[in-house]
């Protein structure tokens, strides 16, 4: 196929962060999270950052163009020339229409990577989950916790809890998704673009980046539209 972009797709604490940062390392494509971009504008207080800060504290989505303008301008970096891995991006179906006319004009074919994992799952991996302020490593209380309790295995740093994974802010994340998200399942699957679903309940990160991998094009393979799920 031609030059494609992988969408990692799937509920909050679906996986998509950490099968990004593994595949990123697998595949050498950058890994664009709109999440942590938009985290690093509130850090850093920006002027967008300033306005979205209380919006993402609460768990609703942040305005279309925004996240539109920031997709917008990373994808039209070299370092996105080969292929490119989105993860929370697109989330609603305008942003979805954004960038399926941006990719048009990059000549690059987008395949969906649906995350399936069972709701219960979510809540209680959210609810246990930290990550490194310095290095952005992610772990688990239940099945990757660090060696000593709240401190980076990697740089020693002090582990955070994010502050939209407290418990009464993961259920407004699960209903923005069912709200504003989940159409787009049905919207990718009317595409005809390559729509994967993936097991991601069971197994290591490790084991389910294997199964990423296996059903991604190979590079000149001439699949470019049609659908699969698994
Ligand atoms: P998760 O997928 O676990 O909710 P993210 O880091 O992807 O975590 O997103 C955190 C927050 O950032 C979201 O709750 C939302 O406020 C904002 N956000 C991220 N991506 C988008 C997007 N594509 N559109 C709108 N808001 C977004």
């Amino acid at each position: 196929m031609n030059r494609f972009c992988l969408i990692l797709f799937g509920p909050p604490g679906s996986g998509k962060g950490t099968q990004a940062k593994l595949l990123r390392q697998r595949m050498a494509w950058p890994h664009i999270s709109t999440g942590d971009m938009l985290r690093d504008h509130v850090a850093r207080r920006t002027d967008l950052g300033v306005q979205i800060g209380e919006m993402m504290q609460s768990g609703k989505l942040v305005p279309d163009e925004m996240v539109n303008r920031l997709v917008e301008v990373r994808i039209a970096e070299p370092d996105c020339g080969r292929g490119f891995i989105l993860d929370g991006y697109p989330r609603t179906i305008p942003q979805a229409g954004m960038l399926e006319k941006l990719l048009a004009a990059k000549g690059f074919t987008p395949v969906v990577v649906y995350l399936e994992v069972d709701y219960n799952r979510i809540v209680a991996r959210l609810a246990g989950r930290r990550l490194c302020p310095v290095c952005g490593a992610l772990y688990s209380l239940a099945s990757n916790a660090p060696e000593i309790s709240m401190v980076c295995d990697y740089d020693g740093a002090t582990l955070v809890i994010r502050d939209d994974d407290r418990e009464e802010v993961i259920r407004e994340r699960l209903e923005a998704y069912d709200r504003q998200t989940l159409p787009l399942l049905d919207y990718f699957r009317k595409s005809g673009y390559p729509f994967h679903g993936v097991e991601a309940s069971e197994g290591s990160p490790q084991a389910i980046a294997g199964r990423i991998e296996a059903v991604l094009p190979q590079p000149g393979s001439q699949a470019s539209k049609g659908m699969a799920s698994e």
